[in-house]
């Protein structure tokens, strides 16, 4: 396993009248003649490019549709294109958590994740080796042909940032840390946790994942998929398995939250929590847009787990991470990354002051339409009022509006008051809680002060709690206590069910 320099890795691509490197990468549709190439590309810039690397994901330009099936790297030779060798060659381990999203650089060969102890599995935490690639191409006998006809499914896989190494100099402010600096971000698409294999093509250095090649194939009617010959392999080189990766070092401001109080759970790992970091950031960073008055996508978020030494059982919390997605961006993550900057826009989200950089923005103007009908009656997880928009479909599913203003009252105050009395919380349990129950055949009932559900049939009673309560015995808060108190004095054996669960799975 080689390891990449630890500087940034730009690749290839010169605009020599700048003369800066960019993170563009080509996909070739036609054999390139000259150097540089004047026609049969697509340019995309990298992450783009690795986002839509999958068997079936076609590009589609003048009518043809385009689907990359290989890495290759054209390079300047007289005058002419020719492929250069090894486009595979640099490579990087790094370890990959799907359940907490740790990124761990240098990981160890076995073992766990180190942060949530996932065990290693491509649903867990795994190894992969990740390429930059140089450059991609199609099947160029495939491209002459394939028309499109319209019908076009393929969505491109949403690649979730994760940040490696870099900011160590975390300060304190209100209930946060924070930090901003450069950092190493990485966007991987390791084929939903299987990797790609590429296998070399005889006498050339073009590599190819034989399944694009089949699915690129299929695009054609059966009568042109007969004329395409396969493609040859070279039978003496072993084929590698690799992920893809989009790496930068960028610019990134990232904060967490110091005390968590008792009886919370902000581990990532848990569905709740990593919901509420997700939530967190989303809503800061729409905030950070509209009072800077850019658009959303000029910003990437991520989280990343960190250790949590302040309780016995060691769980990782989190922080979020919002870095410069344009190259040379305007700077925007280093300007929130300053404490007192952050805890004003935190102010602003909460509608309690209008940031210093904003002119005539009102102090509610982000909050209040959240809190007040028709939006706080209407959406009872997230919406596109809130939280979703087109660049974060991936976590459609986890928003939560509610979750996201509980972390930032959590993030200016350790006492905040992260429970079901809060106005928000109220009103939807107490609209939510009789339908839920009524659907799985129980009795509304209340627990001490919590809603709950009743089989008396089979002596089971489901009680309601907020999404960030811990679910650990050990960590119960006062009113969890209580109401499994009060239920096992009844003779019921306890659930708990969380209002995000119920919210989004009303039949379980
Ligand atoms: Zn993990
Ligand atoms: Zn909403």
């Amino acid at each position: 396993m080689s390891t990449l320099s630890s500087g940034p890795v730009f690749r290839g691509h010169f605009f020599p009248m700048f003369g800066f490197p960019t993170r563009t990468r080509f996909l070739y549709h036609k054999r390139p003649l000259r150097w540089p190439p004047q026609y049969g590309i697509i340019d995309r810039e990298l992450d783009i490019a690795i986002s839509q690397f999958a068997p079936g994901a076609q590009s589609i330009k003048d009518d043809k549709l385009h689907t990359a099936v290989g890495v290759v790297e054209f390079v300047p030779e007289a005058g002419n294109a020719v492929e250069g060798p090894n486009p595979l060659g640099e490579s990087e381990t790094v370890g990959v958590c799907r359940r907490c999203q740790a990124l761990v650089p240098q990981p160890m060969p076995m073992g766990t994740c180190p942060f949530c102890s996932a065990a290693q599995g491509s649903d867990g935490y795994r190894l992969a080796e990740l390429t930059e690639p140089p450059g991609f191409s199609t099947w160029w006998w495939i491209s002459d042909r394939a028309e499109f006809r319209g019908g076009f499914e393929f969505t491109p896989r949403a690649l979730r940032a994760r940040m490696g190494a870099g900011l160590n100099n975390y300060r304190p402010h209100g209930n946060f840390s924070i930090d901003a600096g450069s950092a190493r971000i990485y966007r991987i698409n390791d084929n939903d946790g299987n990797d790609f294999e590429f296998r070399k093509l005889d006498h050339r250095h073009f590599w190819m994942v034989e399944e694009a090649f089949d699915s690129a194939l299929r695009d054609l009617p059966a009568a042109e998929q007969r004329r395409i010959q396969r493609p040859s392999f070279d039978s003496a080189t072993p084929p590698v398995r690799r992920a893809l990766a989009a790496i930068s070092n960028t610019d990134v401001m990232a904060a967490g939250i110091n005390v968590v109080p008792v009886g919370l759970c902000l581990n990532p790992s848990k569905p709740e929590a990593k919901a509420a970091w997700y939530s967190f950031g989303f809503l800061v960073r729409r905030a950070a847009a509209v009072s800077l008055d850019v658009n959303e996508s000029e910003l990437d978020l991520g989280i990343q787990p960190i250790p949590d030494f302040s309780t016995p059982f060691a769980p990782p919390t989190a922080r979020i991470f919002i870095s410069d997605s344009l190259e040379n961006g305007a700077g925007y993550s280093t300007f929130l990354g300053d404490p007192n900057r952050f805890e004003e826009l935190l102010r602003f989200v909460l509608g309690q002051a209008r940031p210093s950089w904003t002119r005539s923005t009102p102090p509610d103007s982000f909050h209040s339409p959240l809190v007040t009908p028709p939006h706080s009656h209407d959406c009872v997880s997230s919406c596109h009022r809130c939280l979703r928009e087109f660049g974060n479909m991936a976590y459609h599913p986890i928003l939560d509006w509610r979750l996201g203003l509980d972390m930032a009252r959590l993030a200016l105050d350790p006492g905040a008051h992260i429970d079901l009395t809060e106005s928000y919380w109220f009103d939807l349990v107490a609209r939510i809680a009789p339908p839920y129950f009524g659907g799985l055949s129980l009795q509304a009932r209340t627990f001490d002060t919590l809603s709950g559900g009743v089989d008396a049939f089979n002596n089971e009673a489901f009680i309601l709690i907020h999404p960030l309560w811990d679910t650990d015995a050990a960590n119960f808060r006062p009113e969890v206590a209580a109401a499994v108190a009060d239920a096992q004095g009844q003779g019921f054996r306890v659930t708990l069910r969380s209002v995000f669960h119920a919210v989004r799975f009303p039949y379980e």
